[in-house]
């Protein structure tokens, strides 16, 4: 993963992304400077592959549109509880209520099907839905421990423009990255030349 994700973005996984899976998660779509971005789970294919990096999904799930969807919409959903936790907001009841689902939508059994036309059988759900609402609910479960932990002190989004990804703050660092760290400070260096007297 390490290595796809800086062949794609040119940037190394944020601090943090390590022990916080949901982490990663929000910061698969980068957006970078020079008005491009990056989307790691924009196909079936690349989001297999994401989960299966991360130790999420086996390599070959064989994952359809509708897995990479409900994928990046627990994403979008985990960023904005981030962004929520970081600007000290309230959190919108949509994404509580996504990280909720995802954890609970796990069966812990396969379920009982009986009808009037069948013999009763226990049926177990379509294997790779079964892959990714295990997927799902570990990263929600990782989103929600993190939000809860003390670790979320130290949530904060990347401080140079235009970067959107998360971290933990270590020291007094507050880029995902040192390009990131490099660009803030030659901005800031520009803009103290702008602003003396020439
Ligand atoms: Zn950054």
């Amino acid at each position: 993963m390490r290595e796809s994700v800086t062949r794609q973005t040119g940037l190394p996984p944020a601090h943090g992304e390590d022990e916080h899976l949901s982490l990663a998660l929000a910061n698969s779509a980068v957006t970078l400077p020079g008005g491009h971005s990056v989307d790691l789970l924009t196909t079936p294919a690349t989001a297999n592959q994401w989960l299966a990096h991360h130790g999420l999904a086996p390599v070959d799930a064989d994952m359809q549109e509708v897995c990479a969807t409900r994928v990046r919409a627990l994403r979008e959903q985990v960023s904005s509880l981030f962004a929520s936790r970081v600007g000290g907001l309230a959190p919108s009841p949509e994404a509580v209520t996504a990280i909720n689902d995802a954890m609970t939508r796990v069966p812990t059994a396969s379920l009982l099907q009986w009808d009037a036309g069948t013999e009763p059988c226990r049926r177990v759900p379509h294997p790779t839905t079964a892959i990714v609402d295990h997927a799902l609910a570990a990263l929600a479960a990782d989103a929600a421990d993190l939000i809860t932990s003390p670790d979320a002190e130290r949530l904060t989004s990347c401080g140079s423009t235009p970067c959107n990804r998360y971290l933990l703050r270590y020291g007094r660092r507050h880029w995902c990255s040192t390009r990131c760290g490099d660009r803030a400070r030659a901005a800031r260096a520009y803009a103290r030349r702008s602003e003396s007297p020439a």
